[in-house]
């Protein structure tokens, strides 16, 4: 994809029009850089507690920075891990990984990060969002870099105990030490990502990317359209327990084969009715209009307005951000969801917090 002119936001991670993609792996990255630093990661939940443990199995010296009272104490130094607080770690160490949640990076920063900053120091993350848009802004003389994991922590994890690893995206936003890139894949290596491969971005592609996945795709795009599948057929008179196998259920079986083996996988796999319905009915449903749509999304993202409006929502306690969180699980699917997955144990079936009561009183 080729972008327009760059925003005046964008930094010399001007590189989004590589078309390319360089992959690094294990005998392109030292693991002794890493391990002669002294590793602060911040935050114990999904990637947190993945980073924490390969770094420390692969000989990093590391410590977990947690606030007090977190209840993820317990379970980090329940595997053996120093935990101190996010401050104290941030102190003690030359490379900080900061692996709690976007929205709360910045005020972490302003009250650990920021203070114990020298020069020399280097900044990791594993999404590019407070870096993008200007939330967090380093001191120069700090090397700022991303492993960003392309899978959860579970995951990464996983295939590193089991001696593979999960593809990582590596970006450096800033280069104080001429030694950035080293730096960042020997990281990557101490966490696996460089066995699997480690693709080179920049902050600015993982973000925009990563956003524009969720929004258009992902999440956004996915919801709406099992919501209008199902309201089309219950509003036709079809009964909802049937439009919740057709619209929801049966995405996962669909997801799956696409998962394993693309598109192409998938239309193999299904019957040529289904595959002949797919080419004829899908360019109706995603027309024209809704790629006009999918640039305009693009081009909110990438000119910030996406990033300020929430981080505007964030700042005013997200009322709108929970009113429309309320309100999605009164849809009739959500409400009848919970129902028919008890039928089916073999799901593992979970409750949404907030849910539970309001399923429970429903109907259906
Ligand atoms: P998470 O919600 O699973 O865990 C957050 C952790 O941060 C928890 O342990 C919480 O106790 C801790 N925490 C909260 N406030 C804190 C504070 N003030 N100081 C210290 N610790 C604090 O988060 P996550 O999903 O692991 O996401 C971490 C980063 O990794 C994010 O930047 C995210 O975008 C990125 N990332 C996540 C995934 C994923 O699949 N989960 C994949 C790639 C990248
Ligand atoms: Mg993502």
């Amino acid at each position: 994809m080729r972008f327009g002119p760059s925003s005046a936001a964008r930094d010399h991670d001007e590189k989004v029009t590589r078309k390319v993609a360089e992959i690094i792996y294990d005998d392109g990255a030292d693991l002794g850089l890493v391990q002669r630093r002294h590793v602060a990661v911040l935050g114990y939940g999904s990637q947190g507690h993945a980073h924490a443990l390969s770094l420390r199995d692969s000989g990093v010296d590391v410590r977990v920075g947690l606030p007090e009272g977190s209840g993820s104490i317990e379970k980090a130094e329940g595997e053996g891990l120093r935990v101190l607080t996010p401050r104290e770690a941030c102190e003690e160490s030359d490379l900080i990984m900061v692996l709690v949640p976007d929205h709360l990076q910045r005020a972490l920063y302003a009250d650990a990060i920021g203070p114990a900053l020298v020069e020399g120091d280097a900044l990791f993350f594993a999404h590019g969002l407070s870096i993008r848009y200007g939330l967090i802004q380093p001191p120069s003389g700090v090397d700022v870099c991303m492993v960003a994991p392309k899978g959860p922590g579970h995951l990464v994890r996983r295939q590193f105990s089991e001696g593979r690893g999960v593809p990582v995206l590596v970006a450096v936003h800033a280069d104080a030490s001429g030694n950035a890139w080293p730096l960042a894949l020997s990281y990557a290596k101490a966490i696996g990502g460089t066995r699997a491969g480690a693709l080179k971005t920049t902050f600015t592609e993982e973000t925009e990317t990563d956003l524009f996945g969720e929004q258009a795709v992902l999440c956004g795009g996915v919801s709406e359209l099992i919501k209008a599948g199902f309201d089309t057929l219950v509003e036709a008179g079809y009964q909802p327990e049937v439009a919740y196998f057709e619209c929801m259920h049966e995405l996962k079986l669909i997801v799956d084969l696409i998962y394993r083996g693309g598109l192409s996988y998938m239309r193999y796999s299904i019957s040529d009715t289904a595959e002949q319905g797919d080419y004829t009915a899908g360019p109706r449903i995603i027309t024209s209009k809704t790629r006009e749509e999918m640039k305009k999304i693009l081009a909110e993202i990438r000119d910030g307005s996406f990033a300020k409006e929430w981080i505007e929502e964030n700042d005013k306690g997200c009322p709108n951000f929970l009113a429309t969180r309320q309100r999605e699980q009164t849809h009739p699917i959500e409400q009848l969801g919970p129902k028919l997955r008890a039928m089916m144990p073999f799901l593992q079936p979970v409750v949404a917090p907030g849910l539970a009561t309001k399923a429970a009183t429903s109907e259906k």
